[in-house]
């Protein structure tokens, strides 16, 4: 193995060790190798500054990104187009039965820092095939821009694929029956972080409900760090939890080694809450 590709390897490792001391796993066992490697890399100069830290011309670096091993940008956006097209001809659950379109998701397909999770396609995502895209999605579009990032820069997708009658919430067989989709997206995918979004994502994602118990404390799903917090059509309905939701979404970024946005000039405090 050259330099390049070990050093890939190990700094990616590190930073999975810090997921783990973060989520409580303060013990590892590790090969006398791997801590002299880890050694070799960490003394090894970077060529350009470290995440989050200022360039000289003041602007930020971005976070580093786990790359997904072995995966390319083309063969993931491959692997993307077989599991929408398995779930475009899918009909293991009663939902096929009114569906227009199949709602796969869109994003970012090669490791995000981010992959944001939902219930379920609404009617205008049914009518355009795409998640996230009526009013509910121009709110998260604002949180997503708060943090930092495009749509075009994360990954967005729902627990099921397909719209339920009557914007009802997905029931639990028909969220069962549709997680191996999400499950083989995020094996693709390879997110940093995941946020899920609303008490229906935390529920098929985590087996429990109480989004106003569970939101703001990590958990861990797929092996990738999961922060639950309100869904956008929450945040409409009720606006005063906005603030709540940014804390959230700030922990995100904390845990990403982003900047979080600078005090609100207005406010006075921390960024404010798109
Ligand atoms: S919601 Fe999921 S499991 Fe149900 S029919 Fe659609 S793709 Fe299949």
């Amino acid at each position: 193995m050259n330099n390049k590709p070990r050093q890939t390897l190990v700094e990616g490792l590190i930073d999975h060790l810090r997921f783990q001391r973060e989520c409580g796993d303060v013990t590892v066992e590790l090969e006398p190798e791997t801590v002299a490697a880890l050694a070799a890399c960490k003394k090894k100069p970077r060529t350009s500054p470290p995440a989050g830290k200022p360039r000289a011309d003041g602007s930020a670096t971005a976070a580093p990104v786990a790359p997904a091993p072995g995966r390319k940008p083309a063969a993931a956006a491959a692997a993307l187009a077989e599991i929408a097209a398995a779930a475009a001809a899918c009909r293991k659950c009663a939902l096929c039965r009114e569906r227009t379109t199949v709602v796969p998701g869109q994003g970012n397909a090669s490791s995000p820092d981010v992959l944001f999770i939902g219930e379920a396609p609404g009617a205008e995502e049914d009518r355009q095939g795409l998640a996230f895209v009526g009013r509910a999605g121009q709110l998260l579009t604002k949180m997503i821009g708060a943090m930092g990032y495009t749509r075009d820069e994360i990954f967005i997708a729902n627990i099921c694929k397909c719209r339920p009658p009557n914007n009802r919430q997905p029931a639990v067989d028909e969220m069962a029956a549709c997680l191996p989709f999400l499950k083989a997206q995020i094996a693709v995918i390879r997110p940093r972080v995941i946020v899920a979004m609303g008490n229906t994502a935390i529920l098929g994602l985590l087996g429990s409900s109480g989004i106003t118990r569970l939101r703001g404390i990590w958990s861990m799903f797929e092996g990738i760090p999961l922060m639950p917090t309100y869904h956008p059509a929450y945040l409409l309905r009720f606006p005063s939890v906005k603030r709540e939701a940014w804390d959230d979404l700030k922990k995100v970024l904390k845990r990403l080694d982003r900047p979080v946005p600078a005090p609100d000039a207005k406010t006075g405090g921390e960024g404010s809450a798109p």
